[in-house]
């Protein structure tokens, strides 16, 4: 019998009994990812070695009696994260020979839980993107159809779980990026709230937005992730220091008389027939489990989330960006004649055009003279964008959203219209806005591709997400199945 299907805590279950060695476990992941990885390519980069290595500790630490949930358990991570000797790369040509010497706090945490790391996943450039086609190495291909893509940016850490070569990844979520493929590969995406997790070693795309969380097979596990990487960290300026529950403790199926707010708005114009009736029989099995659903619910405007999201994200891209000059780490555009042509060329060429559209789009938002009339204009939108959210949370404990308009979609459709690309995030982008959590969970299929359902909660209320969802996915089975590749 297989287990690169199992669950995060099918498998503790296994290395607690001792009815399977993290070193046997391990090898069988390895071997899966030569067999599949040639029609997914969800790694930038494996490392099989060091996981055999980490595998053998975490067996000694299970023969001491030293487990957490995570010991042995191999997994792969987006390559946002700085990880200590291995190249990190952001799936992109400016840093592919980039080596930390530190470990993000993400990965510090999971190495200290016994994680076993097989690689780094795939990703849009600078987890710009909804697709992972803006890889500057090569795209990755959803595992349940691979003519489509496996959504983005962190799209090789979702095919990667999907196919089985990893039993969970950590991704990031800027504006959708781990609901999003997590949807479209038919896996649990949870973002925590802004300040959840620390950002200490995730590489920034836009500073105020980022936020690292895991995508796994189903609740239970993001629960388990969650319980791990949560928590203030001193090294990172926007960690809340917020006591960590223990998430788990939320899942008890019970949801009898919560309040469940739905928006017909999120439910019309340029939302896909087979997703909004899995959507709508999703929302009523919420019904029948005794959720008090409202079906009107006021809710911000996700056009105007969308539009303040491209200008206060690329502004903050153009700032972090600048880094990248050439000079300090990373590519180096080699025999330039000047120190300004080297800048210039380093640029022009270690960055994709995804990644140039940004930077320029948000170097002008930010430029004298437009600033008022966008980037603070933005940000004054932001603010009445998370005030509409404060009251709707005022009655309801959660709220229930499609995750993307549509399922998965094919290689080249989208990348060269950037605003029908930018679509696809237009329910998971008000969410980032407002810093609060969100979640996806897979509600059924359209066409054999994955369809998620969103639940959205208030700050640092991750449990009645969790609460909610846990009850919905035990009562149907869209979370057990898996691709045939
Ligand atoms: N697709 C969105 C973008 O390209 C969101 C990306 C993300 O969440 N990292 O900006």
């Amino acid at each position: 019998m297989s287990n690169y299907y199992n669950t995060i805590h099918e498998t503790h279950k296994l290395l607690k009994d001792k009815e399977i060695s993290s070193v046997e476990l391990t090898k069988e992941l390895i071997n899966r990812v030569h067999d599949v990885e040639p029609k997914v390519q969800a790694f930038v980069t494996i490392t099989e070695d060091q996981a055999l290595e980490q595998a053998k500790a975490a067996d000694k630490r299970i023969a001491e009696g030293n487990i957490t949930e995570l010991t042995g358990v191999p997994c792969l991570m987006k390559d946002i994260f700085c990880t200590k000797g291995i190249t990190t790369t952001c799936s992109s040509k400016m840093l592919y020979n980039f080596v930390p010497p530190y470990d993000a706090t993400v990965i510090k945490k999971l190495n200290d839980a016994g994680m076993v790391m097989l690689g780094k996943a795939n990703m849009d450039e600078f987890a710009m993107g909804s697709s992972t086609e803006n890889s500057a190495f090569h795209p990755t291909r959803n595992p349940w159809n691979t003519d489509c893509v496996p959504g983005g940016s962190s799209g090789g850490s979702a095919a990667g779980v999907a196919a089985g070569e990893g039993l969970f990844s950590v991704g990031t979520d800027t504006g959708g990026s781990i609901r999003q493929p997590a949807a479209y590969c038919g896996l649990v995406g949870l973002k925590p709230t802004y300040g959840r997790v620390s950002r200490y070693g995730m590489i920034a795309f836009a500073s105020s937005l980022d936020q690292a969380g895991p995508i796994t097979h189903d609740v239970t596990d993001a629960a388990i992730v969650l319980n791990h990487i949560s928590g203030f960290d001193d090294k990172d300026g926007t960690s809340m220091p917020v006591e960590v529950p223990d998430y788990t403790k939320a899942l008890t199926g019970d949801i009898k008389g919560m309040k469940i707010g739905v928006s017909s708005e999120y439910l019309s114009a340029g939302l896909d027939d087979d997703v909004k009736e899995a959507i709508v029989k999703g929302i009523k099995q919420l019904e029948t489990l005794g959720a008090d659903v409202n079906w009107e619910v006021k809710l911000p405007d996700p056009k105007a989330a969308l539009a303040v999201y491209y200008i206060i994200a690329p502004s903050e891209a153009s700032a972090n960006l600048a880094r990248y000059d050439g000079v300090k780490y990373g590519y180096v555009y080699p025999d330039a004649a000047t120190m300004w042509d080297t800048m210039h060329l380093t640029r022009a060429k270690g960055f994709g055009p995804e990644v140039k559209r940004r930077i320029m789009i948000g170097t002008y938002a930010l430029s004298a003279g437009y600033y008022d009339a966008y980037y603070l204009k933005a940000q004054k939108v932001r603010t009445l964008i998370r005030k509409q959210f404060d009251e709707a949370f005022e009655k309801y404990d959660v709220i229930v959203t499609p995750t993307a308009p549509s399922t998965a979609f094919k290689f080249g459709d989208k990348i060269n219209d950037p605003v029908s690309m930018y679509l696809s995030d237009v329910y998971t982008i008000p969410v980032n806005i407002a810093g609060i959590p969100a979640m996806s969970v897979p509600c059924g299929f359209s066409k054999g591709l994955p369809i998620g359902m969103q639940f959205i909660a208030k700050s640092f209320n991750e449990e009645a997400i969790l609460k909610a969802a846990y009850a919905y996915e035990q009562s149907t089975n869209w979370h057990s199945m898996h691709p045939e590749i």
